[in-house]
């Protein structure tokens, strides 16, 4: 017998005429799919993300069902249907580019331990166990994400006072906060995601564990940290997201050298170039443009190259072998927190290599930066770091000009012009005569 820890509370049914939810906002490949099931003598319901995102009258990203059918008879129902997952078994109907994912309601039967039973086979007993609705609702993690619309008389089910959490904006964990933090530690940067993304609140029980057990993310997936850096900061809360996790003391568990850095730059000119970084991604987004994740994570870990590079060549290190050796060190040790793929480390590596070159004037010099696959990026990059530090200005005007016609700027800006600039380095000699961009920021 599964066990539960959370006990449920009583079951509420909120009925259609006490909720918001109009099946003319439903995805009509979701209803599709809810209509069939229960046509079929199945229990069916929109869940998740996509019932709480209806209740607050935001569009969701997708929609999920929840039945009682196994994924071999969802199959049998559906001809564009494939069976996924080994562990979580799922059932995916597929619709061109819209794929509704059917699952069956599961129980958890961890016993919050953190333990995760694996039984022959490698498969991890407690994603197997197939449940009843009201166990499918306790194993969720908050009780806004735990609502069930029910295609049978499109009611919202509510096992665990999520309803009544939804409409205070509050996101609060099922069950014990300690406990489910641990039985998975993602959890907590899904409290700051959520938070940030609905703006809700996280209820104070499920806040305050959380600085005390941001270590324990030492310990999940890095694949999986990776995926959830993308939600936290390419769906259009980035900065919100950011500020999330530095209020809740999870920054140095996901980037540690980059806290250690923010925390070390008193003037706090690296804090605004990050936050500058992210308000543009959000822009970006809110404007249906191209954000990419080597950008993205040229911003988040600035602060860590820019403090790494500042020690190697306060070890006599010149420039350019300093420029290489930091980007390498620092991708090398955040790839032990979040695995960035190489596609993305590399051109973000491109990105703080070609800051150097801005400040290189000679026509040669200026053409080949021009011409490099990584300018456009690169020169984005220096326009934020105009939030760092004025001394960027000069650079910003000199690129903005050369990419018109290089001859000109060329000409009308002199290439050694030193501007002053602030930040966290102490003023150093300069054996050459060009300036290094780490100082700034
Ligand atoms: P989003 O709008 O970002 O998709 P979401 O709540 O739908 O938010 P998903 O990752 O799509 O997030 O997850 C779908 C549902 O699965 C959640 O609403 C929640 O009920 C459940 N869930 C997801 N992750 C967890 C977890 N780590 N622990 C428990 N339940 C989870
Ligand atoms: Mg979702």
């Amino acid at each position: 017998m599964p066990t539960q820890d959370p006990s449920p509370s009583a079951l509420r049914i909120i009925p259609r005429d006490q909720h918001p939810i109009s099946r003319r906002a439903i995805s009509p490949n979701a209803l599709r799919v809810l209509y069939r099931l229960h046509e079929s003598g199945y229990r069916a319901c929109l869940v998740g993300g996509a019932v709480r995102d209806l209740l607050i009258g935001l569009a969701p990203k997708d929609f999920d069902v929840a039945t009682d059918a196994t994924p071999e008879q969802v199959k049998q129902l559906f001809r564009n249907c494939r069976l996924i997952g080994r562990r979580f078994r799922l059932a995916h109907v597929v619709f061109g580019r819209e794929i509704i994912e059917v699952a069956t309601f599961r129980a958890n039967v961890d016993d919050g331990s953190g333990d995760r039973q694996v039984v022959d086979g490698g498969m991890v007993l407690r994603d197997n166990v197939y449940g009843t609705i009201e166990d499918d609702a306790v194993r969720r993690d908050f009780t806004a994400n735990a609502l069930y619309y029910d295609i049978s008389d499109f009611s919202v089910r509510d096992y665990v006072g999520g309803f009544e959490d939804v409409s205070n904006r509050v996101l609060r964990l099922i069950g014990d906060p300690e406990a489910r933090y641990r039985e998975d530690p993602v959890r907590m940067l899904r409290a700051v995601r959520l938070s940030a993304k609905l703006g809700f609140d996280i209820e104070p029980g499920t806040a305050a564990p959380l600085p005390e057990l941001a270590p324990l993310l030492a310990e999940a997936a890095p694949a999986r940290l990776f995926e959830e850096c993308l939600k936290m900061f390419l769906a259009g809360h980035a900065v919100a997201s950011f500020e999330g996790l530095d209020r809740h003391g999870l920054l140095p568990a996901l980037f540690p050298e980059t806290a250690a850095a923010l925390a070390a730059n008193r003037s706090g000119a690296l804090r605004r170039m990050l936050v500058e970084g992210l308000r543009s991604t959000d822009q970006r987004v809110a404007r249906d443009e191209p954000v990419s994740p080597a950008f993205l994570f040229a911003v988040l870990l600035w602060p860590a190259y820019c403090r790494t590079l500042i020690g190697l060549q306060a070890q006599g290190l010149h420039a350019p072998e300093a420029e290489r050796r930091a980007a390498d060190r620092v991708t090398l040790h955040q790839l032990e927190r979040v695995a960035l793929p190489r596609r993305f480390s590399l051109p973000m590596q491109e990105i703080w290599l070609m800051q150097g070159r801005f400040s290189q004037r000679q026509r040669k010099r200026v053409t080949r930066t021009l011409s490099h696959p990584r300018f456009r990026a690169a020169f984005d990059f220096l326009v934020l770091r105009r939030a760092a530090s004025p001394a960027h200005e000069e650079d910003i005007a000199f690129w903005q000009e050369a990419q018109q016609d290089p001859d000109a700027a060329i000409a009308s800006h002199p290439a050694d012009v030193a501007a002053a600039e602030e930040g966290m380095a102490p003023r150093r000699r300069r054996r050459r005569r060009r300036r290094s961009h780490a100082a700034g920021e």
